[in-house]
């Protein structure tokens, strides 16, 4: 299973693009989440970007599927053929038309492959493009939730936004890759966020084998690397923080 970190930023770090991940795995590829400006990341980044099989969206904010208009609009310029799976929480199906219905109001009409929405509760386990997903709720916005994504022995946990519960603990069990929204360092946690200490220790619970800290708050990204790899020290678990453009194979 092969990684791609086509974005790594939060909501409003102008400087990042928003956290977007391409799996691989199989002669499969799934996208996790296309923010604001991660559809373009997405085409100018990824070879054949019109030919993935499926996108997962793990929550209804801007930053996570904005880019969607983005991305269905190049799909159609580049002539696609191929039916696109589009999953994510209760509402997905609601959500991707009337986002891009107001971009383009005529793009759906017209597009010429299909898309198929997969609706996920919390606790769904479905097998989609090659990979067997399952999700569970996380405390964000609304109907967010976490995904476990398995293929050909591999397994990775993705939590999208949010801040960790059990039901990700057990959901995240014995991934070999995590990919954990870690808003702040420590100390008071924003509302529905996760910090890097708080990940840190639900990797080592949930024994992750290697961590990847995504969705950093701008000045902790920028300005305190240095004790944020002070922290790293504690961690049975490998901890990185990923840069755009950056590979990992598990
Ligand atoms: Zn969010």
């Amino acid at each position: 299973m092969k990684c791609v970190f086509l974005g790594i930023g939060s909501a409003f770090d102008a400087g990042q693009t928003n956290v977007s991940i391409l799996v691989e795995c199989g002669g499969n590829r799934i996208l996790l989440d296309c923010g604001f400006n991660a559809g373009h990341a997405c085409m100018n980044m990824v070879p054949d970007a019109h030919d993935i099989d499926a996108l997962w969206i793990s929550h209804f904010h801007g930053d996570h599927f904005f880019g969607l208009p983005f991305l269905l609009g190049s799909f159609f310029n580049a002539g696609r053929e191929k039916t696109f799976h589009i999953c994510g929480p209760e509402g997905i199906e609601d959500k991707v038309t009337q986002t891009v219905n107001l971009a383009y109001p005529s793009l759906l009409g017209k597009i010429g492959f299909g898309v198929v929405f997969h609706e996920f509760k919390p606790g769904d386990v479905k097998f989609v493009s090659g990979f067997g997903v399952s999700t569970c709720a996380i405390d964000h916005s609304g109907s967010a939730q976490a995904i476990r994504l398995e293929c050909a022995g591999k397994v990775l946990f993705y939590t999208g936004d949010g801040a960790l519960n059990d039901d990700c603990t057990q959901l995240a069990k014995n991934a070999q890759l995590g990919i954990l929204e870690a808003y702040s360092l420590d100390g008071p946690v924003k509302k529905g966020h996760s910090s890097i200490m708080a990940s840190v220790n639900f990797a080592i619970s949930a024994r992750i084998d290697t961590v990847c800290l995504v969705h950093l708050e701008n000045f902790v990204r920028t300005c305190r690397v240095k004790n944020v790899l002070k922290q790293f020290s504690l961690s049975d678990s490998t901890v990185i923080i990923p840069e755009q453009g950056q590979v990992f194979e598990i």
